[in-house]
């Protein structure tokens, strides 16, 4: 494992493109800014994007990768599904995965979760606070017991994911729903963050505070080590005695 974390920042890159308002945010797309903000954290970071030969997702970025941070919103269906199964297979070896926003509907994400992954949402530029429920958590790592974000897009309960492993921030919107903003689970050897802020009308990712969130993430996900998945017959450890039994013509243990 290099000294470095290798986070690989990945970005669908299409609303920049398209979007006046958006590109004005982001004129060189949502994943320079995310990339910048991390390597002043101490991380090794590069880039991908959808458009790139492989979505940028090649065999050697992925074995080079110890997290790997996910946006995408317009185009999830244009994301080829052999390469989410590559990306699966790699956080469950333990690659780190964080999932930001629109990412919740994201084949990786759903094939993470098992579940339809929805929720409510609303884009009315309202106030976001999004409550540090787990202060003692490495993601909370040098924040307060809230974030304030002035403008953002709500997102509302129900949002329909598995039970997760930890909580660690609940939103409260303006507008009066509530939401599990910050969530973790642990998928084979991988641990998997999802966080809520970074919808792409509004600056949220040159925001300090929210770059500190997933730079706290980026460290609690990386991997100590990767794990191969094998399923092997296994020899005995020590001699086993020889079993006197005899199993009838049932398959039932027969009392001789
Ligand atoms: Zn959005």
């Amino acid at each position: 494992m290099s000294a470095k974390i290798r986070v690989t920042v990945w970005n669908e890159f299409r609303h920049e493109k398209k979007n006046e308002a958006v590109r004005k945010i982001y004129p060189n797309g949502m994943h320079v800014v995310i990339a910048e903000g991390l390597k002043k954290g101490g991380f090794d970071v590069k880039t991908a994007t959808l458009d790139e030969p492989e979505h940028g997702i090649t065999d050697d970025v992925l074995n080079n990768t110890d997290v790997m941070t996910w946006w995408g919103h317009v185009a999830h269906g244009d994301v080829r599904d052999d390469i989410v199964k590559k990306v699966q297979k790699r956080v469950l070896e333990g690659m780190g995965l964080i999932v930001l926003h629109s990412g919740h509907f994201s084949k990786i994400f759903k094939t993470l979760m098992g579940t339809n992954c929805s929720l409510k949402w609303r884009e009315a530029a309202e106030k976001e606070r999004l409550w540090n429920i787990a202060p003692n958590h490495p993601i909370t790592e040098g924040l307060g017991e809230y974030v304030e974000l002035p403008n953002t897009e709500m997102y509302g309960e129900r949002f329909d994911i598995p039970t997760p492993d930890e909580i660690i921030f609940i939103s409260w919107f303006e507008g009066g729903e509530v939401f599990r903003s910050g969530v973790t689970f642990n998928r084979g050897n991988g641990k998997v963050f999802y966080f809520r802020p970074g919808h792409e009308t509004y600056p949220i990712y040159h925001n300090p505070q929210v770059i500190k969130i997933i730079s706290n993430a980026c460290k609690w996900a990386a991997p100590r080590s990767f794990i191969k998945d094998e399923c092997p017959n296994a020899k005995p450890l020590e001699t086993i005695s020889s079993k006197n039994v005899d199993f009838g013509k049932a398959g039932v243990l027969q009392n001789n």
